[in-house]
């Protein structure tokens, strides 16, 4: 958290009062200038950043590596490739989606054009968190250049040599008279956030999420909030254990845990937390061989406030796999805990890190209850032989997202709206600060969208004068048809 200005244009900072004012003053000169809207021109720039992609693969690894140990398969499936899938999905649409959309008229408007034109916002500002350091910002950006904006891009300084990396190379690659990376801590992200923008999309912790809507109802600034939460996980009795169990694990240990869509905890039969037991060891050394901590494949917390905090939450029932901690590496092994109670340090908090907690539930309408009597997550998992539990699951509970019989792949669809859904399904608990899964969605056509106001138009005809005399005064009853 410097607290710089990437590459970009250099511009008065004392004058303004506010050190961002003039960055923001720039691209909204250069937006109001019609620059960003024609589509080669938002084509030539998202093809840059495919460029980007490509030549700076090898430097994105590293960087990842060195923040959080994330393995290279691990930041290449999701920094690169999951990005080139949106990449190529929306160069392959965009001309269609920028179109004018007519719509249904009325009978006075018959001869006239009606029609939803797709207009870029204008300056908008995405905020990115740490944990995809590159993927978290990436995607958002596409949707938001795809439709026309220019963007300021502020990447997280936890994440401290991607924020780097990002710093020195995008301005290499993007129209800095457009596009600028500013890199900030705390105090200067809320600077920055004084400044007003036509867009802010935000994913971070629910707590940052609230600061940025109060910092974005100042100036009425419409907002997505891509936030966390406790996902639950409900294993039916009726499946098979075996790749239930890889299923989870990967999905609860992909990035050591550090996954907004992770299975939080596993909601199960005391039965089937007895045979899902051996199951998860075996997958866990099919996964990472006898000690994880040799592992290539398996990634280290962020900092080390992350680590205390996710180390503290290891008594919370029994381990009953790993358990294992190196402060000095940032290390916590694949950890499963056994007969968890939702009073349990735990289940108070996202778990964020490499545990995943079970919590035993005589059925699945205890499992729904248990599931509906807490905030609305960012996904649910379920998994079941028997489709019809997967469904009922699906169909009385709510979350951003669902996915039966896996866990994380419904985020892998660009068809699919990814996103969170406010706060909680109860309008009687308390308020958990902590456990919100946000508002809005994106991917493929949905970032688009989210970056696109959709502008009513109506464009009439100069004549037929005299059917418009029906609504002009003197009035009477029978111009109303009575
Ligand atoms: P973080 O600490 O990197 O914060 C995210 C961003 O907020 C950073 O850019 C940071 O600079 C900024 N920030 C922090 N404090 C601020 C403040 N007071 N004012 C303005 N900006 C501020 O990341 P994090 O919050 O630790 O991220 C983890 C959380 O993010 C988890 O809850 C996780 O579930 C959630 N998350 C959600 C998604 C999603 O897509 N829904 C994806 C990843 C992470």
């Amino acid at each position: 958290g410097s607290g710089g200005i990437g590459k970009g244009p250099v511009i008065c900072s004392a004058v303004c009062g506010n050190p961002y004012a003039g960055l923001v003053s720039h691209l909204r000169a250069t937006w109001l200038s019609g620059k960003t809207r024609p589509m080669e021109y938002r084509v030539a720039q998202l093809e840059a950043l495919g460029r980007f992609l490509d030549e700076k693969k090898q430097d994105i690894l590293e960087a990842t590596a060195l923040d959080m140990g994330k393995p290279s398969f691990e930041a290449y499936f999701t920094e690169i490739l999951l990005c080139k899938n949106e990449l190529n999905n929306t160069l392959n649409n965009l001309s269609h989606w920028m179109k004018d959309e007519h719509v249904d008229k009325n009978l006075v408007t018959q001869l006239d054009s009606a029609f939803i034109r797709k207009d870029p916002y204008g300056v908008v500002l995405i905020i990115a968190p740490w944990n995809y350091p590159i993927h978290l910002f990436l995607v958002p950006l596409i949707g938001a250049i795809a439709a026309g904006n220019c963007v300021i891009i502020k990447p997280s300084e936890t994440a401290k040599n991607t924020e780097r990396l990002v710093a020195e190379m995008l301005s290499c690659y993007l129209d800095n008279d457009c596009f600028a990376v500013v890199t900030a801590g705390v105090q200067e992200t809320t600077r920055l956030l004084e400044n007003k923008f036509d867009y802010i999309f935000y994913t971070g912790s629910p707590s940052v999420g609230r600061i940025v809507m109060a910092a974005a109802a100042k100036h009425l600034t419409p907002v997505t909030l891509e936030l966390g939460g406790k996902n639950p996980c409900y294993v039916s009795d009726t499946c098979d254990v075996q790749n239930v169990a890889r299923r989870v694990a990967w999905g609860r240990f992909f990035n050591a845990g550090q996954t907004c869509v992770a299975p939080d905890y596993v909601l199960c039969s005391v039965e089937m937390q007895e045979k899902l037991m051996p199951a998860l060891r075996e997958a866990i050394t099919e996964f990472f061989g006898s000690n994880p901590r040799e592992s290539p494949d398996f990634g280290r917390i962020v900092g080390d406030k992350q680590f205390r905090r996710i180390r503290a939450l290891l008594c919370s029932g029994r381990v009953a796999i790993g358990g294992q901690t190196d402060e000095k590496e940032r290390y916590i092994a694949p950890t499963v805990l056994a007969d968890v109670l939702p009073s349990d340090p735990a289940m108070q908090e996202e778990i964020f890190g490499p545990i995943l907690p079970i919590v035993v539930v005589a059925n699945m309408d205890e499992a729904i209850d248990f599931i509906n009597a807490r905030p609305r997550p960012l996904a649910i998992y379920a998994f079941s032989c028997d489709s019809k539990v997967v469904n009922q699951v699906l169909e009385r509970t709510s979350s951003g997202g669902f996915c039966g019989n896996d866990t994380l792949m419904h985020v892998t669809l660009t068809s699919l709206p990814f996103g969170g859904i406010g706060r909680s399904k109860s309008p009687n608990l308390p308020a958990p600060g902590q456990r919100n899964s946000g508002l809005g969605m994106y991917h493929g056509k949905f970032t688009f969208d989210t970056f696109t106001h959709h502008r009513a138009c109506l464009h009439r005809n100069m004549g037929l004068e005299a059917l418009n005399a029906l609504r002009y005064p003197p009035y009477s009853q029978q111009k109303l048809g009575m």
